[in-house]
C-alpha cells in the first residue's frame, strides 16, 4: 500500500529528513504536497525531485522566483499564502499531513488537516502548546491518529505500545540540558545568540535550538505530552540527561519503567510516525553503547533554567494561558536571536506577559488566536522599553 503525503515545512530540519526517508522507499510513499515559507532554492529542489501535485510558497512576494527556477515541463501547481496551506493539508487523497512547519503558524493548516480527516505525523509542537484541549477533541471526533514526531514524545508512544493507559503512572522526560547546563548563573547575561546556536546533541532549526538552551523546549514538550498522552502535568517528570541515548521513558504502576533509545537523529521518530505500527528498515546507527559509557541523569536547575517553570505554570492554569506564555516566546527569542535583548531578557519577558494576560477557558480558535496576537504586542512593547532604557 502506498501512503500520500503532504509535507507542511519541508525545507525546514524535519521536512528534510522526512524527505530522505520517503526517497529511501518510493513504493511505500508518495508525496503528493510540498510547502515552504520563503526557501525558493530548497523547494524548487524538492519540486524536481518529488513532483508533487502542488508546491506551496507561504511568502507569496517569492512565488515568481519559484517559478523561474523550474523548467516550464514541470506539472506542479504552485500555490502561496495560507489558502495555499489549506489546499495542501486538505488535498483530496492525502492519507498524513506531516506539520513540520515552525512557530505557531503551524498551527491553522493542522486543524485543517485533522478537519479534513487526514492524519497528522506531527512535529509542530505550538500546535497542542496553543490549541491543545481544542486540538485533541477535533481529532477524537474526525477518528484522526495524531502520531508524534518529537523524539521525547515517540519513545514515549512506542513505550506504551501493547499497554493500557490506566497502567501508567507517570511519563519521564529527557532533556538534553541545552548548551548552558554546566555554566555558571551569573555568566548568563554574557549569551549571545551565537553560543547557543553551537547546540551538542541535536541537529534542529534556530528557534528549537534557542528554546532547547532555555529549557523552554522542555516546557513546550511538557504541555505537548500532556494533551497528546492525557496526563496530568503532576505526573509528567522532566530528567537531565546529557547523553541523549534515552529519548524518554513511562514509569508503569507496578514500578516497571520502559525506556527508548536510540542514537540523537530525528529520522527514527520520523520513520516510525511515517510507517506506524510496522517499522522501517533504515540505516541507522545502534548506540555504540561501551563508547558511551555511562547514561547519567541530573534534576533540572530550577533558578538557572526559569522558562521550564513558566511553561508547566502555563499547563496547569489552561485555557489561553499556554498560547500566551508560547507567543511571548516566539517574540522574546526572535528578538535575541537578533541580538536585541540578552538570554536572561527571555524569562523575564514571558513572566511579565502571562501576569498581564486576563485567562480565557474554553475559549474558541479565533479566542486563541487573539490571545496570541494580544501576547506578541505586549512582549513586543517590553522589548522596546528594555532596549530604550540601555
Ligand atoms: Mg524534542
Amino acid at each position: 500500500m502506498t501512503t500520500s503525503l503532504s509535507i507542511l515545512g519541508s525545507t525546514g530540519s524535519i521536512g528534510r529528513n522526512t524527505l530522505h526517508i520517503i526517497e529511501q522507499f518510493p513504493e511505500r510513499f508518495r508525496v503528493r504536497a510540498i510547502a515552504a515559507r520563503s526557501n525558493v532554492a530548497g523547494l524548487a529542489d524538492q519540486i524536481r525531485r518529488f513532483s508533487p501535485d502542488v508546491a506551496v510558497i507561504f511568502d507569496a512576494s517569492r512565488a515568481s522566483a519559484l517559478q523561474e527556477r523550474l523548467s516550464s515541463e514541470i506539472k506542479t501547481e504552485i500555490l502561496t499564502g495560507p489558502e495555499g496551506l489549506e489546499t495542501a493539508a486538505t488535498l483530496e487523497g492525502v492519507h498524513t499531513v506531516v506539520g513540520a512547519m515552525v512557530g505557531a503558524a503551524g498551527l491553522m493548516p493542522v486543524i485543517k488537516a485533522i478537519s479534513a480527516g487526514k492524519d497528522i505525523a506531527l512535529a509542530n509542537k505550538e500546535t497542542l502548546v496553543v490549541a491543545g484541549d481544542l486540538v485533541m477533541r477535533l481529532a477524537a471526533e474526525k477518528h484522526v491518529q495524531i502520531l508524534p514526531i518529537d523524539s521525547e514524545h515517540s519513545a514515549i508512544f512506542q513505550c506504551l505500545q501493547g499497554n493500557h493507559p490506566s497502567a501508567v503512572q507517570k511519563l519521564i522526560l529527557t532533556c538534553s540540558g541545552g548548551p548552558f547546563r554546566n555554566k555558571p548563573r551569573n555568566e548568563f547575561s554574557h549569551i549571545r545568540a551565537a553560543d547557543a546556536l553551537k547546540h551538542p546533541n541535536w541537529e534542529m532549526g534556530k528557534k528549537i535550538t534557542i528554546d532547547s538552551a532555555t529549557l523552554m523546549n522542555k516546557g513546550l514538550e511538557v504541555i505537548e505530552a500532556h494533551h497528546l498522552f492525557g496526563m496530568s502535568r503532576n505526573r509528567i517528570e522532566v530528567v537531565i540527561h546529557p547523553q541523549s541515548v534515552v529519548h524518554s521513558m513511562v514509569a508503569f504502576q507496578d514500578g516497571s519503567v520502559m525506556a527508548q533509545l536510540g542514537v540523537p537523529d530525528m529520522k527514527t521518530a520520523i520513520a516510525y510516525a511515517l510507517s506506524y505500527p510496522e517499522r522501517l528498515r533504515l540505516d541507522q546507527p545502534l548506540p555504540d553503547f561501551p563508547r558511551i559509557g555511562a547514561l547519567t541523569f541530573d534534576a533540572p536547575d530550577a533558578a538557572k533554567f526559569p522558562c521550564l517553570r513558566l511553561a508547566c505554570d502555563a499547563c496547569d492554569i489552561g485555557g489561553s494561558l499556554p498560547a500566551v506564555m508560547n507567543a511571548a516566546n516566539e517574540i522574546a527569542v526572535q528578538a535575541f536571536l537578533e541580538d536585541r535583548i540578552s538570554f536572561t531578557d527571555i524569562p523575564g519577558i514571558i513572566r511579565n506577559t502571562m501576569d498581564r494576560h486576563t485567562v480565557i477557558h474554553d475559549g474558541d480558535l479565533f479566542q486563541l488566536l487573539e490571545a496570541d496576537g494580544w501576547a506578541r504586542d505586549t512582549a513586543t512593547r517590553q522589548i522596546d522599553t528594555i532596549i530604550s532604557r540601555r
